[in-house]
């Protein structure tokens, strides 16, 4: 799995009429979501997935039932998986409540793939989302997905991106 560096990606001008090719084009102000909720947009619509929301449920609200999609059987997208983090975990941590979640969704729901999306709080804390997800991957046989797109890192047009790169199989390395 290759990276890419966010730091450069937030740098790239985001069109070809951005006039200050060193900088990204400004962001449209108010209304707009967080980078989380961009990447959470562009992979919800692969249905047959889980969608795993590793945060406090106030990040998994902010968007659900609020996207749609078409698809040609499955449901399992329309499920608000969260981990939902609460006061505990940021003292105590929550990588293992992660893993179980991993595993519940796995067993109950036999998912084609999982992401799972680090929001804000796990990533302030410095949770190891990613460390999580490979080792999950290797117990369940199951493509578990990383997502590294909380929300403070920018707007929401960089977490279409983030998950674009995604996508392509790449990590995103934040800074
Ligand atoms: S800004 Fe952070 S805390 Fe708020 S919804 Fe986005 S990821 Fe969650």
């Amino acid at each position: 799995m290759g990276f890419a560096n966010t730091a450069e990606i937030l740098k790239e001008p985001a069109c070809n009429l951005n006039h200050q090719p060193d900088r990204a084009c400004e962001r449209p102000r108010g209304g707009e979501s967080c980078a989380f909720d961009g990447a959470f947009i562009v992979l919800n619509p692969i249905t047959d997935a889980a969608h795993l929301i590793h945060g406090p449920i106030a990040c998994c609200g902010n968007s659900y039932e609020g996207r749609g999609s078409l698809s040609s059987g499955s449901r399992l997208y329309r499920y608000g998986f969260t981990t939902d983090m609460t006061e505990m975990d940021i003292v105590y941590g929550s990588e293992g409540k992660l893993k179980e979640g991993i595993e519940y969704i796995v067993k109950r729901y036999e998912p084609s793939a999982i992401f799972v999306y680090s929001t804000c709080i796990p990533g302030i804390t410095g949770e190891d989302v990613e460390a999580v997800c490979k080792e999950a991957k290797k117990r369940t046989i199951v493509p578990v997905i990383p997502v590294i797109a909380p929300g403070f890192l920018g707007h929401k047009n960089l977490g279409n991106r983030l998950a674009g790169e995604v996508l392509l199989g790449r990590s995103c390395w934040i800074m």
